[in-house]
C-alpha cells in the first residue's frame, strides 16, 4: 500500500461531460483516483455524484472528454481493437443488479463463459474446469453451472456474478454498488468474500458504494466524490474519524451502524457534528 508501489490502475484528471440536448452536462470534473496494487480503493458518494460515469469511464464505457486512464502502465484512454480487448482481461466489473451480468434465460455456465468469449479466450483452455473453479472461489457449487439464475438467492447471484468477473483472471475488479441491494447479513458475507479472493489473487478493487459503513469495513483508501468534484481522499481510517469536508461528515452521519451502543453515542447532539 506504500507510495512506492506501481498503481495498477490510474484514472488522472478525468472530466466528463454528457450532452443533454443542445446542452451538456459535467458528470465528472477532474477526478483523479489511483489504485496500488492488491489494494482496495473506495469511491463514495451520494446518487448522482458520478460514480458511475467514473466506472464507465475506466471500463472504457463512456468516453473520457479529458483526462488520462492508464491499466498496468499503460495508457488506455483511447484504446481500441484488439489490445484493448487484450487488456479488457485484466479489468473487470461487477454491477448492483445481477440481471445485468446474468442473463436470467440463460444457464450460469453460459453467463459465466461469456467475458471469456468476448476476450478470444476460449481457445486451448479447459472451459468447463475453468467454470468449476471460479463457481468454487465464490463459494458455489460447480454443478451451478447448469441452473439459471431464478434458482438462486441474491447474494448467491451476487457471487456467480463475481465468479463471472474472475474468469479471465483479472487484476482489477470494479465494484459498482455491488453489495448495494442485498441483506446486511448478506452483505458482510459478499464483503468477506471479496476480501479473502484480494488476499488469495493478489485483486485490487475499485469499491463504488454511497454507503459509507460498507465503505469503511473494506476499502484501504476512500475518495468522496459530490456532484462530480472529489471532496477528499486518503486512508479510510483517517478519512472516517477525521474528515475535514462537511460533505465527508454528512456522509459519516448518514451511514447506518449496526453497533446499537454507537448508534446512541451518534444521536448525542454533541457528537452529531457540524454538517447535517
Ligand atoms: P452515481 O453512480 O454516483 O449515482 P452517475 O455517474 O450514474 O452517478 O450519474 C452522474 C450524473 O450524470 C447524474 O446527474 C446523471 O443523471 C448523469 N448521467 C449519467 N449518465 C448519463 C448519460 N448517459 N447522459 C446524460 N447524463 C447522464
Ligand atoms: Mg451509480
Amino acid at each position: 500500500m506504500n507510495d512506492t508501489t506501481s498503481p495498477v490502475l490510474v484514472a488522472d484528471n478525468i472530466t466528463v461531460r454528457y450532452r443533454k440536448g443542445r446542452r451538456h452536462f459535467t458528470a465528472l470534473d477532474n477526478v483523479s483516483v489511483r489504485i496500488p496494487h492488491g489494494t482496495t480503493v473506495g469511491l463514495v458518494g451520494e446518487s448522482g455524484s458520478g460514480k458511475s460515469t467514473l466506472a464507465k469511464a475506466i471500463l472504457g464505457l463512456v468516453p473520457v472528454t479529458t483526462g488520462r486512464v492508464e491499466l498496468l502502465g499503460e495508457d488506455i484512454t483511447h484504446l481500441t481493437g484488439r489490445r484493448r480487448r487484450e487488456l479488457g482481461r485484466s479489468i473487470q466489473a461487477v454491477f448492483q443488479d445481477p440481471n445485468t451480468s446474468l442473463n436470467p434465460s440463460f444457464t450460469i455456465r453460459r453467463s459465466l463463459i461469456e467475458p471469456l468469449k468476448a476476450q478470444n479466450m476460449l481457445g486451448g483452455i479447459d472451459v468447463d474446469g475453468r467454470v468449476a473453479e471460479v463457481l468454487t472461489a465464490v463459494g458455489m457449487e460447480p454443478d451451478a453451472a447448469f441452473r439459471r439464475p431464478r434458482q438462486f438467492s441474491g447474494g448467491q447471484r451476487q457471487r456467480i456474478s463475481i465468479a463471472r468477473a474472475l474468469i479471465t483472471n483479472p487484476q482489477v475488479v470494479v465494484c459498482d454498488e455491488a453489495v448495494s441491494a442485498l441483506d446486511l447479513s448478506v452483505q458482510a458475507q459478499v464483503l468477506n468474500l471479496l476480501t479473502d479472493l484480494q488476499r488469495e489473487r493478489g485483486l485490487s478493487y475499485l469499491f463504488i458504494s454511497h454507503d459509507m459503513s460498507v465503505v469503511k469495513h473494506i476499502c484501504h483508501e476512500v475518495t468522496v466524490l459530490y456532484r462530480g468534484v472529489i471532496k477528499e481522499s486518503g486512508a479510510t481510517r483517517l478519512v472516517t474519524t477525521q474528515p475535514v469536508d462537511p460533505y465527508t461528515r454528512a456522509l459519516l452521519l448518514a451511514a447506518p451502524i449496526a453497533d446499537p451502543a454507537m448508534q446512541r453515542q451518534r444521536q448525542r447532539p454533541t457528537t452529531a457534528g457540524a454538517a447535517t
